[in-house]
């Protein structure tokens, strides 16, 4: 087994390693240039964190190894179909490929039911379970303040 084959086992290899030593069962790999920079399992009930995901927790790892917020070039395998939260992670990170391994079907009847979560976009948001709300501008708050200061900082690190 070698190429994509050879490290999505070895993301599945972590997933499985992770439900034995207490943890979800969704493991990854970051991989650039034939190696390995990092891998992730999930640590959602371990840390009491739940954006603690295995490709989130790679991704975390992988940029510190760098010393970079841009994982251009690299590649995720992810025993998983990445979530919604993940897909915006792996986007963010500017990864080149994203390769998983089990789809969210096979998620779903493990208990993981993330489709919801897809479907939630295509939704009007006042039925999402978490309500997302504008406030807005008022007298005493200026929500674009953030962003004037953001593009009147001349050495800005863009990302
Ligand atoms: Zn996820």
């Amino acid at each position: 087994m070698t190429g994509d084959a050879a490290w999505l086992r070895e993301a599945v290899t972590l997933a499985e390693r992770n439900v034995a030593e207490g943890g979800g069962p969704f493991g990854a790999v970051i991989v650039a240039e034939g190696r390995v920079i990092a891998r992730g399992q999930n640590r959602v009930t371990r840390d009491m964190d739940p954006t603690a995901h295995a490709e989130v927790t790679a991704i975390r790892a992988a940029c510190r190894e760098r010393g970079d917020f841009s994982l251009a070039g690299a590649t995720l395998y992810t025993s998983c179909e990445p979530c919604p939260l993940c897909v915006s992670a792996s986007l963010w990170a500017r990864l080149d490929r994203v390769v998983y391994a089990a789809d969210r079907h096979d998620a779903a009847r493990g208990g993981f039911d993330d489709r919801e979560f897809y479907e939630l976009f295509a939704r009007d948001p006042g039925t999402w379970p978490t309500r997302v709300e504008a406030l807005g501008a008022t007298a005493e708050l200026d929500p674009r303040a953030p962003f004037d200061a953001w593009l009147a900082k001349a050495d800005r690190v863009r990302y």
